[in-house]
Formats: structure tokens, C-alpha cells, sequence
């Protein structure tokens, strides 16, 4: 069986970062999707494993290449996620996990209709502030784009498929798990083993 694609967005500063790393370090079978970025790395951020750090110009080289399955800009920065490994993975069987944000994330639906997209919203407005401020690593300029762009991302959550709230890393985490293990229990998923075993 093919791998499915899961896509996980949220607003800036919400922990997806920390559930993904959680995420794996339960279910290593899961192939993270490496974006490429034209942002610059946050310290502890390494090339090729948090992102593919590229210039603006090579972005553009990939983007007439098509070598992304979608692309957005991001205050002010562009990201893309690279389709070859993506495709490659999900022909080895494994699960892709996609951290994007909304309007790449409606790319990919467009694009691949079963991808299973997952909202992970905070618990309230005042504790996504205090996460992003308390971060630390984007100016008071930064954060405050950061903020206005995740109350509009926040009406994309109605279109997900999943809403995970993440009041803690452990609770969300085992949500996720949940989502992709029913996803494997869809018939368009179990009809053709059991067509082949019956
Ligand atoms: P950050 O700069 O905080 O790492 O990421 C900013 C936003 O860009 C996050 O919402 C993240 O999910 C999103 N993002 C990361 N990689 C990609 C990508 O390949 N495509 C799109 N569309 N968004 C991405």
C-alpha cells in the first residue's frame, strides 16, 4: 500500500514543532517532508534536517524546475515542499507528514484530494501570545506579523478534517496518532487488502 499524506498546520508559535519531534520519536516509520525555506536558520536549526535553507533565487529556479508540491510566501520568507521526496517516500509505503502552513496546505489538497489535513489550534488567543513572545527568536516586528497572520489562519480550521488542540504535547501527540490510525481504517484504504486476502 501507498503511504497516505498528512498534513499538520497551525499557527505560528502553537508547538508543532515540539508535537512533530514527539510525534516521531513515538512512530519513527513516519517520513518527515523537509521544506525548503529562504529564511534564515534559528540557532540549533540545521541545513537538510529542519529545512533545506536556500536563496530567494534558487527558490525561483525550483519553482520553474516544478520541483515543489506547493509553495507560499510566509511573512515575508517563502517556503516550499520538495515533491520528489515526498512521492519517493509515499512509494515505500511510509507516511508523509507535511508541516505547512494554510495556503500551502489548500495547495496540496487541491492537488492530492486523500491528503488528510490537521488543524493544531492553542488552547486560547492569550497563550498562543505568550508562546510566540516567549519564544524569542523573532523580533517585536516579526511577532506581531506572526500574530495577525495566525487569526486569519484560524479561519481555515473549519475546512481541516481533524481540529487537535494542543493543551499538552502528550495529549496532542496521541490525537495525532489517533488520526492516522483510523485514516489506515478507511475502506478506501482496507477494501483492496481484503479484496486480495478474501
Ligand atoms: P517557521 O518560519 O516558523 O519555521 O515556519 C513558518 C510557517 O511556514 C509555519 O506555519 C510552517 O508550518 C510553514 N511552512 C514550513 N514549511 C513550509 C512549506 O514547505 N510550505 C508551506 N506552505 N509552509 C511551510
Amino acid at each position: 500500500m501507498k503511504g497516505r499524506t498528512f498534513i499538520i498546520t497551525g499557527p505560528s508559535g502553537v508547538g508543532k514543532g515540539t508535537i512533530i519531534q514527539e510525534l516521531f520519536a513515538r512512530q519513527p516509520k513516519l517520513y518527515f517532508s523537509v521544506s525548503a525555506t529562504t529564511r534564515g536558520p534559528r540557532p540549533g536549526e540545521e541545513n537538510g534536517v529542519h529545512y533545506h535553507f536556500i536563496s530567494r533565487e534558487q527558490f525561483e529556479q525550483w519553482i520553474q524546475e516544478d520541483a515543489f508540491l506547493e509553495h507560499a510566501e510566509y511573512v515575508g520568507n517563502c517556503y516550499g515542499t520538495p515533491k520528489k521526496y515526498v512521492d519517493e517516500a509515499m512509494d515505500r509505503g511510509e507516511d508523509v507528514i507535511l508541516d505547512i502552513e494554510v495556503q500551502g496546505a489548500e495547495q496540496v489538497y487541491r492537488k492530492r484530494p486523500d491528503a488528510v489535513r490537521i488543524f493544531i489550534a492553542p488552547p486560547s488567543w492569550e497563550e498562543l501570545e505568550h508562546r510566540l513572545t516567549g519564544r524569542g527568536t523573532e523580533s517585536a516586528d516579526k511577532v506581531r506579523s506572526r500574530l495577525a497572520r495566525a487569526k486569519e489562519e484560524f479561519h481555515f480550521a473549519a475546512d481541516y478534517d481533524y481540529i487537535v488542540i494542543n493543551n499538552t504535547v502528550e495529549e496532542a501527540v496521541e490525537e495525532i496518532r489517533a488520526i492516522i490510525r483510523a485514516e489506515h481504517c478507511r475502506p478506501a484504504q482496507r477494501l483492496p487488502l481484503l479484496n486480495a486476502a478474501l
